[in-house]
This record gives C-alpha cells, structure tokens and sequence, in this order.
C-alpha cells in the first residue's frame, strides 16, 4: 500500500533508510508509544527483521525490552557441547538421535507419517546431563538454543511470564530450526493445582501449552525438551505433549571412569591405573555425573595442597614439580564430596518411567 499502519494503527511515515533497517524498527516500536528504546534493543531488534526490513509478525506484539532478554538472555549462541562430552548415556543418545536430529536435519524426510513429536521430556536425578543433552541436541543438529528455567517464570518473572512465554515462542520461531530447553518443567506443569494455584501462574500454564499446541500442529521446525527430577509431578495433559519420554539415569560404572579420565585428562592430569580408577568406580557407586565432576575437582586440588604443605609459596610453585591426581587424593576428596542422589529416590523414578517412560 500506499502509507502503513503501526501495530496500534497509528499511522507511520514510510520513510525508508537506504541500507540500513534502523529507520523501520525504531518507526515500528515508537508507533507502541515507547519511545526509549535504547540502541541495544534496537540492534536485537534488527537482527531479528526478515530480508524486508520489517520485524516478523509474531514479534510485532511483543514488548521490546521482552524479545531483548529472549535474545541475549535465554537464546544461547554456542551452546559448545559434544555427544562426545557426555559420557554413557548410549540408549538416550541413539534415541534423540533418531528423533530429534534427524527431523531437524532432513524435514523433507520427516513428514507424514514419519512427522516426530515435537516434545520430549528428559527426566531421572538431577546432575545427570539433561542440560548438556538439551546443548548437544542444539549443536548436532545446528539448530538454535533456547534455555529458560522454569520456576525463574515464576519467580523472577512475576506477572510477566505470559509475555516473556509469548517472548521466548515467537523469538525461536524466527531462529528456526529451534531448541526450546525448559529446565525444571514441573513447576510449570504440575498437577498440583486448586487452592494452592494462583491465578497467575494458571495462565502462564495455559499460555505455554497453548504455544506448545501453536507449533506441534504447524510446520515448525521447533523442538520443546522439557527436564525435571520431579516427574511425577506432571499432569495428564503436560504428558501428553511430552511425547518422548526418556530416563537419564545415574552414571554406569564405566561412565563414571570416562567422566574421571575425561576431566583430567584436559588439564593433563591423568595418570591412574586402570586398577585406582576401578576402585575410585566402585566407590562411586550412586554419584551423579555433577557429583563426579565436583569429586574430580578437589581431588584435583590434592597435589596443590601437599606442594603447599611442604612450604612452597604459591607464587613461586612450578607446574612440572606437581605430581599428576593420585588415588589418595580422591579418597580423600570422597569424605568431602558425597552422593546428591538417593536410593529412594531413584525409586520413584524407576517406577515412573515403567509406567510413562518411552522405551525407544
Ligand atoms: P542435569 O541433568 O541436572 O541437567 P547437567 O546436564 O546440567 O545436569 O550436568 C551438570 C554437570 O555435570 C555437567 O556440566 C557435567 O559437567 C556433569 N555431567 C553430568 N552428567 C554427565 C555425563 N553424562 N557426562 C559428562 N558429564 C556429566
């Protein structure tokens, strides 16, 4: 047409800047009234704009200041993780990778019959490489990611985590194909409702399961993981969305061995025999990835203690004078790190995933 209309239907001036979108996003956003619109925002803004110039529909509607937080705060650049960085895990990897990546690499293929379920849920015991699933998932695939906390909706973002929902779907439809990571999905989607519940959090519920519906039913090329250690927590209706369900259970003996040698091995620091890593396994029995880490940490700390011991000062201490994390050292370092997880718990989960869990 002749002249525009902004999104409130005051009128905008077409006045186009050659070269640049600048013009055309500020007109934009000035046309909601908010006129302090900081060069920040403005540059996040742009970068979103299709080849046109002009910011796509779904973001039209939304609160500047809300797809600048989506886009520096939640969407993640480089994401930097590796199937080959997580270690066992050997079942889920094959799964998401028929699931997940594939789709997402050859949508032509995908459709149909063969069309994937674009939820999955991750659940098991905290510290066991959900996250870093969700970042792989991410890298694998070349898709953009998306990380959000669930309970900061509730808690960070009181009575704006409709919008900031609303923020988060329609930013990662612009960067498709997308990887939404919602950590701690129950606190979202729990049953527990009724008196407890508030108004609020009610509708954000709502509100995500309403831009859940939005794309498993259309052709996006987005991806929703959900991750929680509180499965049994999820409705009815939140289960049905998360079509894919997968236990990540604690590490296997062998995975906690990779995990030790993997980290030390970084830093150039490994040098147990296969013997002391068996024994640090067998000592292992119950920790959780995040457990080994923090166990390979202090004992990390080992040779550095005892140089210091000897009277070394610090700044004088040679990296080559330090011996290589010995056996001792992860004994010790086992009185002060202990198992997060427990027996109990891993029951609960075990139960649940026979009844809900998917077994491919
Ligand atoms: P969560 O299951 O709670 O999402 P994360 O993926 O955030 O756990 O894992 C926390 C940290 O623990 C990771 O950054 C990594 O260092 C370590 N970790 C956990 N599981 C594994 C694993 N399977 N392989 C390698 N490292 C792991």
């Amino acid at each position: 047409g002749f002249s525009r209309r902004g999104v409130r239907g005051n009128f905008v001036p077409p006045i186009r800047s050659n070269g640049s979108s600048t013009g055309n996003v500020t007109s934009r956003i000035a046309g909601k009234g908010e006129d302090a619109i900081d060069d920040s925002t403005k540059r996040c803004l742009e970068l979103l704009c299709g080849p046109d110039g002009e910011l796509p529909e779904k973001l039209r509607n939304l609160e500047p200041r809300l797809i600048e937080h989506v886009s520096n705060e939640i969407m993640d650049r480089d994401p930097n993780v590796r199937w080959d960085d997580i270690a066992g895990l050997e079942h889920a990897k094959k799964c998401v990778t028929e699931m997940v990546i594939w789709p997402l690499l050859r949508p032509d293929i995908f459709k149909g019959c063969r069309s994937p379920g674009r939820g999955l849920l991750l659940f098991g015991p905290p510290g066991t490489g959900k996250t870093m699933i969700g970042k792989a998932i991410a890298g694998e695939a070349k898709a953009t990611f998306f990380y959000i906390s669930a309970s900061s909706l509730t808690s960070k973002w009181i009575g704006e985590g409709e919008k900031l929902v609303r923020a988060l779907f329609g930013v990662a439809s612009c960067r498709q194909p997308a990887v939404i990571f919602v950590d701690e999905i129950d606190s979202l989607l729990s049953q527990r409702k009724s008196e407890g519940e508030h108004e609020s959090s009610r509708r954000l519920k709502t509100q995500f399961l309403i831009e859940m519906e939005g794309f498993d039913s259309g052709n996006e090329q987005i991806l929703l993981i959900g991750a929680t250690n509180r499965p049994q927590e999820l409705d009815e209706a939140a289960r049905r969305r998360l079509t894919k369900r997968l236990y990540i259970p604690l590490p296997t003996s062998e995975a906690r061995a990779w995990i030790i040698k993997n980290l030390l091995e970084k830093d150039g620091l490994f040098n147990l025999s296969n013997e002391d890593t068996n024994t640090i396994c067998k000592l292992t029995e119950g920790y959780s990835g995040s457990d080994m880490k923090n166990l390979v940490k202090d004992a990390s700390m080992g040779p550095l203690r005892e140089a210091l011991k000897q009277g070394i000062e610090i700044t004088k201490l040679k990296k080559e004078d330090m011996r290589p994390v010995n056996l001792q050292d992860f004994e010790k370092a086992l009185q002060e790190v202990r198992p997060s997880v427990s027996l109990n718990e891993l029951g609960t989960y075990e139960k649940w995933n026979e009844q809900f869990g998917s077994l491919s």
